[in-house]
Formats: C-alpha cells, structure tokens, sequence
C-alpha cells in the first residue's frame, strides 16, 4: 500500500489491515485524489473487533470518576486542537473551514454532556418497598458497540454516539464514510492522547463488507447508524434480526413554512443559511419552502438579493460556500436542477454556472433557487442533498401542513410567523421530529435528543440526551432482603407486598 493509504486503528494504534482494496479520497475543491482509504476485509473487521470485545471488561470497571476524568481530559483537548480537525474535515468534504469548526462545536457539546455520565446513570432506590426488602435499578453497558456515519459530518455524527458510549463503559468500534476517511483517526489519536486505553475506540474503515460484519457479528451489541434512508433501513432490519439494538437515522426533505405574518427579511435569511450552508449537504438543511399566500413574490426577491453575493468556492479561502463531496454527487444534484428545468420549474439562480474561487477540477455547483415547484418534480420527491432550495406556492397554512405530513421523510422542519397561535397549533400538528420556531435548522443540544420520525428514523431511540443514554445502557432492578429471622419460614405462593 501507498503512503498516502488510510487505515484503521485498533488497540490505540495505527492498523493497515490486510486488504488490498482502497478506495480514493479526494479533496472536493481541487478534484485531486489525496489519499486512498483502506477497505477491510471480514478478517480485518473481525480483528478490530476482537480488540473492542478484549477490552469491554476492564473499561467497564473502570470506576466512574477514571472514566469521566479521561472524558473531561479529551474535551479539552479537542477544544485547543479544533483547528486541526476542521482543516481534515475541509480538505475532504469540502465544507468551508468556519463550517468545519461549527460541526466539531456540536459534537463537543456531547463530549460535554457525557462528562456528567456519573449523574446520567444514577439509578433509583426504593427502602422498604415490601417490608425490610429494598428495590433499586442500575444500568450497565451493553459491551462493544458499532457506529457508522455518512460523509456529510465526519467528525458531529461519530460524535453524537462515542462519547456517551464511551462512558456509559462501552467500547466502540467506528466505521466512517469511505469519502471522509481521516478525521475519525485524528479523533482516535486523541483518545489515545487522552489516556484512553487500547481498544476502547477502535476505527474500522471499509464498505458493505465491515458494515455486513458489524451488524452479523456476534460480539456487537449495539449499531448507531446515520446515513441515506435506504441504508438505514438495511442496516435496522439487517441489525435487529441478529439480536441487537439499533438506531438507524436516514435521510430527510425538509420543509420550511413561511406564512404572510412573518418577518419576510428574517425568513429570507434564514432561508439562505439553511438552504445553501455546507452546500445543502446537511440532513437538517431546508430543501422545500413553502411560501403561504401572497409573500411568494416578496419573499424570492429578498432570497436572490442574498444569493447573488455569495462567494462559492475553496473553504479554505474564506468562500461562503464549498464544493460539493464528489464530482458523481455534484452532477447527480446538476441532473435534478435540469430535470426541474425541463418539467416547467422556474430556474431563478443557477448554480450549474457558478464561477467557483476555486481549483478547475473541483466540484462546483454555486447556490440554486428554483421556483414554482410542484409536488410531482423529481427535485420536490427526491432528497437531493445539495445547495438547491425548491419554492412550493401554496395558499393556505392547512396546504402547507398537508405538504409536511404526506411527505415521507420526518426530520425536521420550520415555521416562520408571528403568529403565537399558529406556531403553537405547528409544533402540535406536524409529524416531524424536530420543529423550528423561526429557527430553520433546529438541531437540538446536546441534552436533548436528535432524530425524526417517519423515514428519517428506523427505531425508537434518538441521538444524545438521555436517551443516547438509555441506548448505550441496559437497566436492571435488584430487589434485596438482608436475613432477618423474622421473615424465615416456608410460602410458595407469588410473594405480596406485606
Ligand atoms: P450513505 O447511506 O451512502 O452512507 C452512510 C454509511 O453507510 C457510510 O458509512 C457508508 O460506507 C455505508 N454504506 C453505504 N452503502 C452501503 C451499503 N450498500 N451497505 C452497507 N453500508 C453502506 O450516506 P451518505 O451519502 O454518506 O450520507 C448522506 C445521507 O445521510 C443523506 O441521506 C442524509 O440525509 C443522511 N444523514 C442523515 C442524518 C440524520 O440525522 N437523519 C444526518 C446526517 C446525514
């Protein structure tokens, strides 16, 4: 294998594995191949593993306080060394160097939250719940769990898991996208450098075949997943029908409502960042919005003048904007402007002509508004994951609804008005799992929980937050009774309180 090959890491080191597939990795503003990722074979998953597995029954007696110190320890080493991360991060997906840092932001926050895991896992204790018998509950860590994560956060969606994983006294075996490769080793040296033990983390890079293994494996006893919607499903399925438990979160069309009350130059805004941040290549970004009433005019207008001056370009150079992840991405997501174009959709900034602040071969497609979109357009059906935002006119806030809740996709979704009402009567009608109240892209913190419904979520556990907690632990109620001579004696009936 090259020098420039990307491995996997296993007992707190570097492992090349035994595989001579690879995969190449490119940056997106350039075009050129910066590297080659290793694809694992079923041995060389089986080999990671097997170091999670070893290390599961010394890190979950490890007590609370030397796991949480280690925890508190890699927080503070990821807040001085953030840069760094955010320099991989762009230099392989492309995103621009300020989004980098805010997706690590995001991710710290759960390493943050997970520093409490002490107060996270107390249980309950009932004294004399029958007379001198006392009842208590505990959680403990499933063993060694899975992870494996999309291109589109390479460093914010491992991080939504890992840490809270990690704590609860789980191992962890990570399975990054094979576009993004680089930034889960970084994080591991960190670990590492932190003071985890070996095999706690492991990262196991690769394709269907370490995807097929994790789930397969008997010694896995969890899967986080985040990824397209049709992976997720397979994964779920696959994953559940092997005895584990699983999270899988899919993909999203998410719409945002703009009713004729709201603050027009807010919505605008607001329609600009969610639209076109990180290329449209976010699960939260807003695809569709839907204008209600007569604001359609006003409302685009306002959308083209903060368009227009948008810089498209290298993120390393202080672009608004990056490239898309891949060149086959960034035409796919072309092909559906064209499609749009040709079923009668108003095309009103085209992005397919940008003039990129950028490398020739980079994979440039500039911020696209498209208007008069209707409901039968492949670019309203489909989630097309890229810096497209799509008008739907409609004239009635129940048609906006309606919109929303026949769509198959649940993730997440906004409401701009300032109407109390009309908000309140939104966050209780929709059938979404995440709503924002003149907020578009409503990511919750950590201590709440992320994830939405429908298509968007095969399980019912959400990412971080207590139930991230509940996901990586499995409860047990202990009921006692000390020996006390008064309660000797013989009855093989069921026991009644007494
Ligand atoms: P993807 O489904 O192609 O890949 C996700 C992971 O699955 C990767 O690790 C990949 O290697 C693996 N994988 C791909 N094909 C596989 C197969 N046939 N069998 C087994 N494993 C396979 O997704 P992506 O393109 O990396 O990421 C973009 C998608 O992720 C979008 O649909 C986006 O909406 C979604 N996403 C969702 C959320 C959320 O919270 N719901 C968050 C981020 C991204």
């Amino acid at each position: 294998m090259s020098d420039n090959t990307i491995g996997h890491w296993l007992d707190g080191k570097p492992f090349a594995g035994t595989s001579d597939k690879t995969a190449p990795v490119t940056n997106p503003a350039t075009g050129q191949i910066t590297g080659q990722v290793a694809l694992a074979t079923v041995e060389d998953a089986r080999t990671v593993i097997a170091s999670a597995a070893a290390a599961f029954p010394a890190w979950r007696d490890t007590s609370l306080a030397k796991r949480t110190a280690i925890i508190f320890k890699f927080r503070e080493l990821l807040n001085a060394k953030k840069g760094e991360l955010a320099e991989i991060i762009t230099a392989e997906h492309g995103k621009v160097l300020s989004d980098a840092l805010g997706e690590i932001s995001r991710g710290q926050e759960v390493v943050e939250f997970a520093c409490g895991i002490p107060h996270l896992l107390k249980g309950g204790f009932t004294e004399n719940a029958s007379t001198k018998v006392d009842i208590y509950s505990i959680r403990q860590p499933l063993g060694p769990v899975g992870i494996i994560s999309p291109f589109n956060f390479p460093a914010m969606v491992p991080m939504w898991f890992f840490p809270i994983a990690i704590a609860a006294g789980n191992t962890v075996v990570l399975k990054p996208s094979e576009k993004d490769p680089t930034a889960s080793l970084w994080i591991a040296e960190l670990w590492e450098e932190a003071g985890l033990p070996p095999g706690v983390f492991n990262v196991l890079q690769g394709d269907k075949v370490s995807v097929d293994e994790l789930l397969e494996n008997t010694s896995i006893k969890s899967i986080s997943f985040v990824g397209s919607t049709p992976i997720a499903q397979y994964v779920y399925s696959t994953g559940t029908s092997h005895g584990k438990r699983v999270q899988a979160l899919g993909g999203a069309k998410n719409h945002a409502i703009v009713l004729p009350d709201a603050d027009l130059d807010l919505a605008a805004d607001a329609m600009v960042n969610a639209g076109f941040g990180s290329a449209g290549e976010r699960c939260m970004a807003i695809s569709a919005l839907v204008a209600v009433g007569n604001i359609a005019d006003e409302l685009v207008a306002k959308i083209v003048e903060r368009t227009t001056p948008l810089v498209t370009g290298d993120g390393t150079r202080g672009a608004d904007m990056g490239p898309l992840v891949t060149k086959a991405h960034r035409d796919k997501v072309a092909s559906y402007v064209d499609a749009g174009e040709a079923a009668g959709a108003t095309i009103v900034v085209d992005g397919r002509t940008v003039q990129a602040d950028g490398g020739e071969d980079g994979f440039w497609l500039g911020p696209t508004l498209i208007d008069n979109v209707t409901t039968d357009m492949s670019i309203y059906t489909d989630e097309i994951f890229g810096p497209v935002l799509s008008v739907v006119r409609v004239d009635t806030y129940d048609e906006a609804l309606e919109l929303i809740n026949s769509n198959p996709y649940g993730n997440g979704t906004a409401i701009f008005t300032n109407d109390g009402g009309a908000a309140r009567r939104f966050q209780n009608e929709v059938e979404v799992g995440m709503i924002g109240i003149n907020v578009p892209i409503p990511v919750p913190m950590a201590y709440y929980s992320f994830g939405g419904w429908k298509n968007s979520l095969f399980g019912d556990t959400h990412a971080h937050g207590m139930e991230g907690v509940h996901f990586f632990t499995r409860g047990k109620a202990v009921t006692s009774r000390w020996l006390d001579p008064s309660h000797r004696g013989i009855n093989l009936g069921f026991p009644e309180n007494d």
